[in-house]
């Protein structure tokens, strides 16, 4: 290819043209017949809000250099995508385009607008993914609210209910009153804020002593079934067993103790209300207590709560704690801070309602959980603590029923007469019991059955996707199970990741997946979240409109796993800038390869810096494989450009040019065309899963033909891996680059021819350094004569400037300043520096001047007949005496 069709200036608005023709030629297909070991990546399935964010950006970077790595490791690599469609956040979004509530439609007609909401949102959300250069096989997309994905959620509900590790039952729930809907306690988050603590009087029916009880939660008076103490403190334990009356209601309930009440806190006596938090449950159950039922479904006081009936939450707290004080139940009231329950999509306080619901026997599996989770690789290896320490602290079973609409349906129905349960064949799936009967009657003789309502946690189809992604229930699933890796964000360790072990392995046995990656957040550039009111908030396609998509990458894999990662522009510039650097010198190799013949050269005839950067490239090869091993991202991407940028284009190339235009030594002109060839093209493989579009473009150029991204990934050459040409390349470079520095600094052009150097070195190993690098200093600086000779130049160093610290003379003289200023300003330099060197100080009028008042400025004077201009290398302890 000739030079003269290659821009000038790399362009990164090309991309989407590699982009497309990598989706045409299908280079990423996954194709299960090819005999060569597979790579399997369980990939997190996104919710289909429309448009991903920098945060999605980061994640399927990890992903895709991973699986460009591993194909090109020799792997044939599953990267599949799928979409996690269900949920209450669609089901709004509904609501609000079209103006309806969800009831206001029949529920099939309200899911169809879901369907087609969400579809708009995966198309948009796939071609962003596409021009970030991401390399799913997209033949392998799944979507979870298609009947393919139902099915199988479906049959894998029947699956863990025969198993008995799925059952129905009345058991209090986490319960979000705006969603209205139950949900798992992984759901919830939990928040500080500041609430009251109110201390109320509850008579004895002896009317004698009454307890006075702190609580936070006034409105759930109605709800009291129990006052509890702690067994030891003296101030209650002879009422234990007594009873008391509670305020407002008039009803009396016993006084229990318990060793769980904490007798520091408020006044050490607590109510227990059905349900005020979970330790009331635990009570409840400890004590077989009545449950009475105060809120409903939307947080609204029942009738049992008599004149509170009918409000909210909020309004029934404020009219009890209103007529306790008018009653005179109220004693005080206290400030205090208080861990709150919140639903994690709409952040409304939960509350624990009693409910039949579906569950999933999450301690059953806990031990096993924790196994599985034992044998995996995690990346970074506190992640796995989060799991276990998740896994260790369930006391509730999982709620899987959801009183939602879009979601898939669970697939029963309830007898009218005997009111057992009847599951659908598995070939009647998927199905919904709503607006379906099942194929069979009850076995009791009934015909008469109720489909269930409510709907599965969208969690019960994302924890199922490395089975989905096998080809699950078909049996060849196990050929492409457990995946090789896993990967997903910290904030779904306790959802996702918790979720998939258990159901894998009560499904299949055997754990899903062999390692977990974890990644960071991403935040705005001032170290904050992201949000739209701090203004921080990046939008990918802003980016990669403006500096393409590879420098993006370059930002995002400037990271490791675990870590959360601040956007930073300067990155992003950085990696523009890389990109055309490395431009620059590719047009430059590539116009002399033409003359490039010996393709298989004798490595003999290799120059000292020849074999310098290839031992760098050999070790840079190894270097970067270990650390995409070790999904070191951030080293790796940092060593090639490194590599590239200052070994390769500052010192390599600029040293060999002169090699480049030479007519006579042929020899050495193509041992350095070869060497700047084989470079470039290992370079570019190793940035293929860094920056693909660029590599490609380049490698188009070079080479043409087959994508890059279906090369070999480059083997390390141990051979060629040398320290001692290492050590002599530093030496060559660094004296090259000072001379150049110093040419530049003169105000020289690089290329105007010098008359002669000397070079002096102490050290009698540099010197055979020095002559063996004769050749390449003097081409490359255009030095007509070098010579080398031992030991130090014969040079003087005179003081050519007294300057005065006024910072110091001024305090410390005062008024007599002036005279030692204007004596410095007198006097020949030189002799000062005499003086001062005899002396230890000057004396000026009668004032001691030292050394430390003052700042001498030296130069250096060279002994030859001409005018010399001295550059010293301090770390290599040589100068170089120049003749200009
Ligand atoms: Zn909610
Ligand atoms: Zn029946």
């Amino acid at each position: 290819m000739k030079e003269s069709i290659i821009p000038k200036d790399y362009n990164h608005e090309r991309e989407t043209e590699w982009q497309a023709k990598w989706q045409e030629s299908e280079i990423y297909k996954f194709r299960a017949k090819e005999n060569r070991p597979r790579y399997i990546i369980d990939t997190p399935p996104p919710y289909p809000t429309g448009s991903i964010h920098i945060g999605h950006v980061l994640n399927w970077l990890y992903m895709d250099i991973i699986a460009r790595y591993k194909r090109m490791d020799g792997y044939e690599v599953l990267f599949p995508q799928g979409w996690d469609c269900h949920g209450l956040p669609t089901e709004v979004k509904v609501e609000e385009i079209h103006s309806i509530k969800k009831n206001d439609v029949p529920r099939e007609k309200f899911r169809q607008m879901c369907i087609e909401l969400t579809s708009a949102n995966i198309r948009g959300m796939k071609s962003q993914m596409q021009r970030m250069g991401f390399s799913q096989d997209w033949s392998r997309e799944y979507v979870t609210m298609t009947p393919e994905y139902m099915e199988k959620t479906q049959l894998s509900f029947l699956k863990m209910y025969r198993k008995g590790l799925i059952y129905r039952a009345v058991h209090p729930v986490n319960w979000c009153p705006r969603c209205e809907t139950a949900i798992a306690f992984a759901e919830v988050d939990y928040h500080e804020n500041e609430t009251y603590l109110n201390y109320l009087e509850f008579s004895t029916p002896k009317g004698n002593e009454n307890v006075l009880i702190g609580t936070t939660r006034p409105e759930l008076l109605a709800a009291c079934v129990a006052v509890v103490v702690h067994p030891e403190d003296e101030r209650y334990h002879h009422l234990a067993g007594e009873k008391v009356t509670v305020p407002l209601f008039d009803r009396e309930v016993e006084i229990i103790t318990d060793h769980e009440v904490d007798p520091e806190f408020g006044t050490g006596a607590v109510m227990i209300c059905t349900f005020g938090d979970k330790t009331d449950v635990t009570w409840v159950n400890r004590y077989q207590l009545d449950i009475i039922e105060a809120i409903d479904e939307q947080g609204m006081m029942k009738e049992v709560c008599g004149d509170y009936a009918g409000l909210s939450l909020a309004e029934c707290k404020e009219k009890i704690v209103e007529d306790l004080e008018k009653e005179g139940f109220l004693t005080k009231k206290e400030q205090v801070e208080q861990n709150v329950g919140q639903c994690w999509r709409c952040n409304t306080p939960i509350e624990i309602l009693v409910k039949k619901q579906w569950f999933v026997a999450v301690k059953e599996l806990a031990v096993q959980v924790e196994s599985a989770a034992n044998f995996m690789e995690w990346m970074p290896e506190h992640m796995k603590t989060r799991l276990l320490n998740w896994t260790g602290s369930m006391d509730w079973d999982w709620v899987i029923s959801r009183q939602r609409i879009f979601a898939t349906p669970i697939p029963v129905w309830y007898c009218k007469d005997c009111g057992k349960v009847k599951l659908p064949r598995e070939e009647d799936l998927p199905l919904d019991p709503t607006h379906e009967q099942p194929k069979e009657e009850c076995e009791c003789g009934c015909n008469d059955l109720r489909g269930e309502v409510d709907v599965l946690d969208t969690w019960m189809d994302s924890s199922i996707t490395p089975l989905v992604i096998a080809g699950w229930p078909s049996i060849e699933f196990w050929d492409l199970y457990p995946s090789s890796i896993r990967q997903q964000g910290h904030d779904i360790i306790r959802t996702w990741a918790f979720y998939t072990i258990l159901r894998s392995l009560a499904l299949t046995g055997e754990s899903p997946f062999l390692s977990v990656v974890v990644n960071g957040m991403v935040f705005g550039e001032d170290g904050h979240k992201m949000s739209k009111s701090r203004g921080n908030v990046i939008i990918p396609e802003k980016v990669v409109e403006k500096y393409g998509a590879d420098a993006l990458r370059l930002w995002g894999a400037n990271s490791v796993p675990g870590s959360d990662v601040p956007f930073a522009w300067k990155d992003v510039q950085h990696g523009y800038k890389f990109q055309r650097k490395f431009w620059n010198a590719f047009r430059f190799v590539n116009m002399h390869l033409s003359d490039y013949q010996e393709k298989n050269l004798s490595s003999d005839v290799l120059k000292p810096l020849d074999q310098w950067i290839l031992s760098l490239l050999n070790r840079l090869v190894e270097e970067v494989t270990q650390a995409l091993e070790e999904y070191n991202f951030a080293q790796a991407r940092n060593r090639i450009q490194s590599f590239i940028w200052h070994d390769f284009c500052d010192d390599y190339i600029e040293a060999v040019k002169y090699r480049l235009y030479s007519q006579e030594d042929v020899e050495s002109k193509q041992a350095a065309l070869y060497s700047l060839n084989t470079v470039l093209k290992t370079s570019l493989q190793l940035l293929a899963p860094f920056t693909p579009h660029f590599a490609e473009e380049i490698h188009n150029y070079l080479e043409g033909g087959e994508s890059i991204h279906l090369a070999r990934w480059p083997g390390s050459d141990e051979e060629l891996v040398d320290i001692h040409a290492e050590e002599l390349g530093r030496v060559g470079v660094k004296i090259i680059s000072e001379l150049r520095r110093f040419k530049a600094s003169s105000g020289m052009p690089l290329n105007t021819p010098l008359k002669s150097a000397t070079v002096h070195v102490d050290n009698p190993e540099l010197i055979v350094h020095v002559e063996t690098l004769k050749n390449d200093i003097m081409g490359t600086i255009r030095i007509g004569n070098l010579v080398i000779e031992e030991g130090k130049p014969e040079v003087r160093e005179i003081v050519v400037e007294v300057i005065p610290r006024m910072d110091k003379i001024g305090p410390e003289f005062k008024a007599q300043a002036t005279v030692i200023v204007s004596y410095l300003q007198s006097h020949d330099p030189q002799e000062i520096a005499r003086n001062l060197k005899n002396d230890d100080y000057l004396d000026i009028d009668g004032s001691r001047v030292t050394e430390e008042y003052l700042t001498l400025r030296k130069e250096l004077v060279g002994h030859t007949g001409e005018k010399a201009e001295l550059i010293f290398l301090e770390d290599l302890d040589l100068v170089v005496e120049m003749v200009i």
